[in-house]
């Protein structure tokens, strides 16, 4: 049961970047989806290619854009609770995208049954770790599916050869589209991001050619990076022209790998959404990514603590519905008790000198890091001023 909501007005809901400029666009192929009563869906057969609008073209699109907006048919995006995996279901219309299925414990499917989703049009499995591809073989079981999206990347577990199984013994169309490709899905967009080539040959780790995607609708955009650690970012900040979303799914269940705070700069999240198994063994997700993911404004939801979360927008505000309300506790670097590592994060602490902060607990306020050789004013400040160190 949802209990809880907040709504969040954006910034800026004027996307001043045209975005990817697509080298091909994919025709989503439709199929009857209504089998068992005869009704046939109002897309069927319908591949669709975006036209190059020419410039007139584009301005009466863009003008008509805006006096619809408020007319738009909302986008929900469902983070299910899956324990310590990732799962998201976004639904527009009648079109349901998948973002992978969490582990092999039947979540997702569940999720998707209690909601009465029975067909998905893409699904897309980012990489082929358990947590993201090992429920998948339980919906192509249970659910009709177009589509799956997948980099390519071969795998030795039993996991994914289940994976391979059930996508052979279904109906779906297998995909491995790359960066900048984008299939259109009524008035949803999915962009391709990442990888830039297939991954069949790659064996280097499974996170490097993880497929990331944006998804935009109007005026909003979600960002999936799936488990894209800090290189991949990097490689993205350098490669991608739009990395904007109002929604960033975070990477890699909020370990502090992934979102980087030039990552974040760019993306410039308003509300960011975690899955993380409650008490995983990881320490999922890490104190210091939801410092960052705070400090940029976002406002943070996790499946540990909120269970579901839903987010929806018009194309403009989002609103956010989670299972269970918590407020997520705050992260900063208690420099009485963080271990060494932990605390060379705090700006101007190295390994050395967090040596010598540990020899000289407690400290009653951080302003006293100043006893620490080499800690003076104006690095007290730049303490002071990044916001990670506190005393609690
Ligand atoms: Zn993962």
């Amino acid at each position: 049961m949802l209990i809880y909501t907040s709504d969040i007005q954006f910034r800026s809901v004027v996307r001043q970047t045209p975005g990817l400029r697509p080298d091909r666009v994919l025709g989503i192929r439709r199929r009857n989806r209504y089998p068992n009563c005869g009704h046939s869906g109002t897309a069927a057969g319908g591949t669709r290619r975006r036209p190059r609008p020419g410039r007139h073209v584009a301005l009466l699109a863009a003008l008509f854009a805006l006096l619809a907006a408020p007319l738009f048919a909302e986008l929900s995006v469902h983070v299910i609770d899956v324990d310590q995996g990732d799962a998201t279901l976004l639904l527009h219309d009648e079109y349901a995208i998948l973002v992978d299925a969490g582990p092999d414990n039947g979540r997702a499917r569940a999720y998707l049954a209690a909601i009465g989703v029975a067909h998905i049009d893409v699904a897309i499995a980012t990489h082929a770790h358990a947590d993201h591809i090992g429920g998948f073989p339980d919906i192509f079981e249970h659910k009709s599916v177009d589509e799956l999206w997948y980099n390519g990347q071969a795998h030795t577990t039993a996991t994914f050869d289940r994976f391979l199984d059930a996508i052979e013994s279904s109906d779906a169309a297998y995909e491995e589209p790359l960066r900048g490709d984008v299939a259109e899905l009524g008035r949803v967009r999915i962009e391709v991001l990442h990888p830039d080539r297939s991954a069949a040959d790659y064996d280097g780790p499974l996170h490097d050619l993880n497929k990331v995607v944006r998804i935009v609708h109007g005026d909003s955009a979600v960002l999936l990076p799936g488990d894209a650690e800090a290189p991949l970012e990097r490689e993205l900040l350098e490669n991608i022209e739009d990395l904007s979303a109002q929604l960033l799914r975070v990477a890699h269940h909020g370990s502090r790998t992934s979102t980087t705070t030039g990552f974040l700069e760019a993306v410039s999240p308003e509300v960011a959404i975690y899955s993380a198994g409650r008490d995983n063994p990881y320490g999922h997700p890490h104190d210091e990514v939801i410092a960052r993911l705070e400090r940029i404004g976002a406002a943070v939801y996790g499946t540990d603590r909120h269970g579901n979360i839903i987010a929806t927008t018009d194309g403009i505000r989002w609103h956010v519905e989670t299972d269970q309300y918590a407020e997520l506790a705050a992260a900063c670097i208690d420099i009485n008790t963080a271990d060494p590592q932990r605390l060379t994060e705090i700006v101007h602490i190295g390994e050395a000198r967090a040596r010598a902060l540990v020899a000289m607990r407690p400290f009653d306020s951080v302003e006293e890091l100043v006893r620490i050789p080499g800690i003076a004013d104006v690095r007290i400040r730049d303490i002071i001023e990044q916001g990670f160190a506190c005393v609690e």
